[in-house]
């Protein structure tokens, strides 16, 4: 069993530092929120005064932070964690970041001799707690196997996947999220639009997910009320996964799409339909009350 060490202890670090003590690993927390720490420490884990006292005897360190600026202030420079750590630790970053970020981070742990991976979930708060988490990891082999497992005490063995090389997971999960943006948008219209007509929703998605229309929007998520009785749309679209992050990942694979000189033309308009109902105040709520920029009543 692993000595690992937290950095970051919100909505999914706390849930993921639950499964890690689980799963029998002894764990070294920090967060700069006191609250988040306490929190911690009644799950069993060791509260640091400093990430860098966190990650003294740490053979890996977990960061899940907000964004690529905390990422860079955690690990680069002369304050950063990299040039303080264990020479043999391995490092996981389960942040959702920029890639270009990931890949920086990845360069300079590499050029050291440090294990950096991107390894950021997809899933959300209620997979961090059921312990079904899947990442997508970039970064080399070697990192890889031994990231194996550790992650497998957060997430599904069968859903850990290596994306490639430093880099390569951010890319997969913004791939990943744009794609859940678009399927869910083009759900959301087919239902609106049956709905309109005198079709009752529930049938319609009987319909489409039994016909060339299923996707897992459907199978698991459906956003119409009481279609689907454990979906955030048949809880006032309580998250589940929010909009604020939505527009967040949608951002990122702009970022990439520019870059890679690709026209993501759907994409795009996801990002804008989801700005436009940040902006109508459902920021907090679950990325799938998208409906109510769509039907009618
Ligand atoms: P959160 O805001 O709840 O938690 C982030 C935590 O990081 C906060 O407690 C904050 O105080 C802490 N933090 C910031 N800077 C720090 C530092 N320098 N040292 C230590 N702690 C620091 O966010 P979250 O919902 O847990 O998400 C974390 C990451 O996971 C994000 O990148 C997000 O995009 C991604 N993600 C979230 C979900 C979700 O459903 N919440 C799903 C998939 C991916």
């Amino acid at each position: 069993m692993a000595k690992i060490a937290f950095l970051g202890l919100g909505n999914m670090g706390q849930p993921m530092v639950k499964n890690l003590i689980k799963a029998g690993h002894s764990l070294a927390v920090f967060d700069l929120v006191k609250d988040a720490c306490l929190s911690a420490a009644e799950l069993g884990a060791a509260v640091a005064t400093s990430a860098e006292q966190a990650t003294q005897e740490a053979g890996v360190v977990i960061s899940m932070l907000p964004a690529g600026a905390n990422v860079s202030r955690v690990f680069l420079g002369e304050e950063g964690l990299l040039t303080k750590v264990l020479p043999e630790t391995l490092i996981l970053d389960a942040s959702t970041i920029d890639a270009e970020t990931a890949r920086k981070v990845g360069d300079a742990a590499a050029a050291i001799g440090i294990d950096f991976m991107d390894t950021p979930v997809s899933g959300g708060v209620a997979a961090a707690a059921a312990g079904t988490l899947a990442f997508m990891c970039g970064g080399s082999q070697r990192a890889f196997s031994r990231a194996e497992p550790i992650l497998e005490g957060m997430g599904s063995p069968e859903k850990i996947f290596h994306a490639g090389p430093s880099g390569a997971g951010q890319v997969a999960k913004a791939a990943n999220n744009m794609l859940l943006a678009v399927h869910m948008i083009g759900t959301c219209e087919a239902l609106a639009m049956g709905q309109a007509q005198g079709l009752d929703p529930s049938v319609l998605s009987k319909i489409m997910k039994a016909s060339s229309g299923n996707n897992w929007s459907l199978q698991v998520y459906n956003p119409w009320p009481n279609v689907m009785e454990d979906a955030p749309s048949s809880n006032q679209y309580r998250p589940g996964f929010m909009v604020d992050l939505m527009v967040k990942d949608l951002k990122l694979a702009a970022e990439i799409a520019e870059t890679s000189e690709i026209a993501t033309q759907i994409g795009s308009v996801a990002l804008d339909l989801y700005i436009e109902h940040q902006e109508a105040g459902y920021g907090k709520s679950d990325f799938s009350s998208i409906l109510n920029q769509v039907r009618r009543d």
